[in-house]
């Protein structure tokens, strides 16, 4: 259905459950940003899908009988730090846990490096909720949660990472945490899950699209996020840190600003916070952004879609 002849008759929201990079951080200069790490709401009137599992999962609101699903982009710790006490008896008790095989290990393999001792006293097995796993597979055909039409795509990000976009009701959202606009040199690829994703590719378009994402990201990135309602933007670094930390996978507000002008992207939230970003440095850097349409995620807050 296209967006000019749809109205969108659900109330669709977005809301930051935590946008902190990399670590969590605490005290009186991280109150107006927030310190937990990336976890995001996307809530339609049946569904509550989850992005990432940080510990700003532990903010989540009621979703009432809402089906909970939750989508991992990559399992570095910050994006699966919450996951644990999310799961337990004071949790969800039910929910379907999608991500694609990174370094060779499925969704259910990486959370199992965590979830073990000594890192943690039980394993999967010992959590009350009943979990469901669902291997996601990059540039392969969207998946379907409910109404929700859901395309991944691997991210320029160390040993990988899935950029989503979520669909539903000609409302768009693209989430791309945990991606660098330069090049990443070869060996910080996952090389098996690009040979499995360009292998998928389901028409041209998609394979160019990877080749595309290995040597010109931002231009990959600005082609599939193309007239987003709302993109999720990595903006982890100022420029001058960019230059201390390329490699590390992570993006700038000044990006951010090229590819929602190209992408003619409606609405930009920057997330992934460094952790030494206080308040009121993030507060200049948002001083920079000169745009209505752009803005520093803040913990808590919720976007109508
Ligand atoms: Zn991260
Ligand atoms: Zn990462």
């Amino acid at each position: 259905m296209s967006k000019e002849n749809t109205t969108n008759s659900q109330n669709i929201t977005l809301h930051v459950l935590g946008c902190r990079g990399s670590m969590p951080i605490s005290g009186p200069a991280f109150t107006k940003y927030g310190g937990a790490t990336s976890s995001y709401l996307y809530m339609t009137d049946k569904e509550a899908i989850i992005i990432d599992a940080g510990t700003g999962i532990l903010n989540i609101p009621d979703v009432g009988s809402r089906r909970i699903s939750l989508l991992i982009s990559h399992s570095h710790i910050d994006h699966i730090l919450g996951l644990p006490m999310f799961i337990g008896p004071l949790g969800a008790k039910e929910l379907s846990i999608y991500g694609a095989t990174h370094e060779q290990l499925t969704i259910r393999q990486q959370l199992d490096t965590y979830l073990k001792r000594p890192l943690w006293p039980v394993g999967l097995d010992a959590f009350s909720a009943n979990i469901n796993y669902v291997d996601v597979k990059e540039n392969a055909a969207p998946l379907q949660i409910g109404d929700v039409t859901v395309t991944a795509v691997p991210s320029n990000h160390p040993g990988g990472s899935t950029i989503y976009k979520l669909e539903c009701h000609g409302t768009s959202v693209v989430y791309a945490s945990d991606f660098e606009h330069e090049e990443l040199p070869a060996d910080r690829w996952d090389t098996a899950a690009i040979e499995a994703a360009t292998s998928l590719a389901k028409d041209l378009d998609t394979k160019d699209l990877i080749t595309q994402m290995m040597s010109s990201p931002l231009d990959a990135l600005t082609a599939f996020s193309q007239n987003a309602d709302l993109l999720l933007y990595d903006a982890q670094y100022t420029p001058e840190e960019y230059q201390k930390c390329k490699t590390f996978g992570h993006s700038t507000a000044e990006k951010a600003n090229e590819l929602r002008l190209a992408g003619k992207i409606k609405q930009t939230i920057l997330v992934h916070h460094a952790p030494g970003h206080t308040d009121s440095f993030l507060d200049e850097m948002e001083k920079n952004c000169e745009s209505n349409d752009m803005h520093f995620a803040k913990e808590g807050e919720v976007l109508k879609l």
